[in-house]
């Protein structure tokens, strides 16, 4: 799997290039995430776009992202919703207003979202988790053969976990998403927001169970 970020501005999200052609979450600043991406491959190239989740500072690009290149837009059915609700998806704490369409394809945990071949010619997919907590639709999407997850919102580098007190977030269930993630094996995350952890992650996640059950018991 060939990974490439987009490092964002302000508070955007991370940004997540994958095989040039599949893109997880957006960032909302449109012109600078544009530029950045068009360094990466033609905005043409993208096949899909996955949402980890709908708040506005992930999903603000997709709609312009959307037009300009054809791709289908993938997120969990429970956060699909938000994706035009200015409230709900933060976009009005951002100043903003939402310009999303709707999903194309929705996720209830489980796929597996097919990403090219690794260099012995064997499939490579992205695996659906579905970890309710931050929102009640956040996913995490895990490649095996690297033991990369993508995390969103969910968990950050160092123990860090997001924040479940939106209108939209399940506070209830953080702690157990957190716990299904302590299942895989997780060499390399790479969280919504702040930076990445290659080696190791294992305890990252170990770290951010630790801070779930006790701001979340
Ligand atoms: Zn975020
Ligand atoms: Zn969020």
């Amino acid at each position: 799997m060939r990974v490439e970020e987009i490092v964002p501005q302000y508070y955007d999200s991370n940004i997540y290039v994958i095989n040039q052609k599949i893109v997880i979450d957006t960032g909302m600043t449109t012109d600078y995430v544009l530029h950045h991406m068009e360094q990466i491959m033609p905005i043409e190239n993208i096949e899909l776009i996955i949402l980890t989740h709908a708040h506005y500072d992930h999903s603000g690009c997709a709609g312009e992202l959307l037009k300009r290149s054809g791709a289908k837009l993938a997120i969990h059915e429970a956060d699909a919703p938000f994706l035009n609700d200015d409230y709900l998806s933060s976009a009005l704490n951002f100043g903003s207003k939402i310009a999303c369409p709707p999903a194309d394809i929705l996720y209830r945990g489980g796929e597996k979202i097919p990403i090219g071949f690794n260099e012995n010619g064997e499939e490579e997919y992205l695996e659906v988790i579905h970890t309710p907590g931050h929102t009640v639709g956040c996913i995490c999407l895990y490649e095996k053969n690297s033991k990369t997850l993508f995390s969103g919102d969910t968990v950050f580098s160092d123990g860090g976990i997001g924040r479940s007190d939106f209108k939209i977030s399940a506070p209830e269930k953080m702690t157990s998403s957190i716990s299904k993630l302590r299942e895989l094996d997780i060499e390399n995350l790479c969280p919504g927001h702040g930076h990445t952890t290659l080696g190791n992650a294992n305890r990252s996640i170990e770290l951010s169970e630790m801070m779930s059950s006790r701001m979340n018991p």
